[in-house]
């Protein structure tokens, strides 16, 4: 095997997770589909240091007909309002700047310039989120982005001056063809504003379900850096947000187009002081993952012997490499409370933990929280479930029972 960015052959495996079914694969109960595993390894490269998935699960089976919607969470409703407000205040676009979207979803994003008055393009391979979009009056384009869609987009729009991707430059399968696609729509001073999970943050916080199918590479800035300079692309500035447990926003553009900022050489630096490209932390991560997986064994296991009923809180996808891994099934969490509609009468991938609607579910003793991210959005709205005696397991980054 050969690393998805550099080519080299010198890769080394790092955490082995199991066979896992893709984590999106969630099944509706009557359908009595089986759901398919697929090896899911984590690898380091020792030319490059990008750290990624050996296997990969073929695109049209994770991103035609997934169900994840932008638009469910407030907290991420807010990001994105808030990096739409960063983009227009700092880099002040004309309204008749273009706005693309990769990877868009459901327009959550676009939204905020569609009604300023920009331009905005959306392309994103889901159908059901693509029709959201459309219902939403922003133009959508139903397919996977890379250079072939790409040259589509310039010769009916031109040049693009603002191009966002959030939790999308790590799914792609062929990722030199979509930054090829990239670097022929950005204008010459256009900016590529990449929003993806930060591995030092996952790695810090071991959150091991992150780990999942949909995410083949896990980036440092040190070897994104590496990657977009296959591409003559540069990161010129970075910023840190705590969604999804972890996020990097990198702005990019043309090499040599902006100065580079001052935060952006100091997280450089904070990655070489905390060894994050190094195996020796990855190999410590693994560690780390082997005994927060086996402390909330124990947890639940103690739970069961007491009677205690126990609930999935939440569907994510991270989720399924968490109650995969650790060998959680229907008979120790027989229901997932879940507000995704499109996720309600399904089985968890892997398991037959049923998925129920969060409103009509009558509370079990004790929850295992596996949205973890939004926590304290959870945590308010089950205020009086935990005044009244409920508990609630966070698993990550160490498991703990959180009391009312
Ligand atoms: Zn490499």
């Amino acid at each position: 095997m050969n690393c998805r960015s550099c080519s080299s052959t010198s890769l080394q495996l790092v955490i082995d997770l199991g066979y896992q079914p893709w984590g999106n694969d969630f099944q509706l109960i009557e359908n009595h589909i089986y759901t398919e595993k697929y090896p899911l390894e984590l690898y380091f490269c020792h030319n490059c240091t990008l750290t990624q998935l050996g296997f990969t699960v073929p695109k049209e089976i994770m991103f035609v007909s997934h169900s994840y919607l932008s638009g469910t969470t407030r907290t991420l409703r807010k990001h994105f309002e808030h990096v739409a407000s960063e983009i227009i205040n700092r880099f002040k676009p004309s309204p008749s700047c273009l706005i693309l979207d990769i990877g868009g979803n459901d327009g959550t994003f676009l939204e905020h310039f569609h009604n300023l008055g920009f331009r905005t393009l959306n392309i994103d391979s889901g159908t059901a989120q693509s029709q959201v979009s459309i219902e939403k009056g922003l133009p959508t384009i139903n397919d996977f982005f890379s250079l072939e869609s790409a040259s589509e987009i310039l010769d009916s729009y031109g040049t693009v001056d603002i191009i966002h991707a959030a939790g999308i430059l790590f799914h792609l399968e062929n990722i030199h063809d979509a930054f090829n696609g990239i670097r022929l729509l950005l204008d010459k001073k256009g900016i590529l504003v990449a929003e993806f999970i930060y591995l030092p943050t996952m790695i810090e916080k071991t959150q091991y379900d992150q780990i999942y199918h949909e995410h083949l590479l896990y980036y440092t800035l040190t070897s994104f850096q590496s990657l977009l300079s296959q591409h003559g692309l540069e990161i010129f500035d970075c910023d840190f947000f705590p969604i999804h447990g972890g996020t990097c926003i990198a702005y990019i553009s043309h090499s040599n187009a902006y100065a580079l900022t001052r935060r952006l050489k100091k997280a450089f630096n904070d990655e070489i002081i905390k060894k994050v490209t190094h195996i020796e932390t990855m190999l410590k991560f693994s560690e780390n993952v082997n005994n927060s997986g086996l402390a909330l064994r124990s947890i639940i296991d103690h739970l069961i012997l007491e009677d205690k009923t126990i609930f999935a809180l939440g569907a994510p996808v991270k989720g399924s490499t968490l109650l995969n891994y650790n060998r959680i099934d229907e008979k120790i969490v027989p229901f997932a409370v879940e507000k995704n509609l499109f996720k309600i009468g399904t089985y968890f991938p892997g398991t037959k933990i049923e998925v129920i609607e969060e409103d009509f579910a009558n509370h079990p003793d004790v929850y295992l929280l596996l949205s973890w991210n939004f926590k304290d959005e959870i945590l308010s709205n089950y205020a009086d479930f935990l005044k009244n005696g409920g508990q609630v397991i966070n698993p990550i980054p160490f498991p703990e029972i959180i009391n009312g």
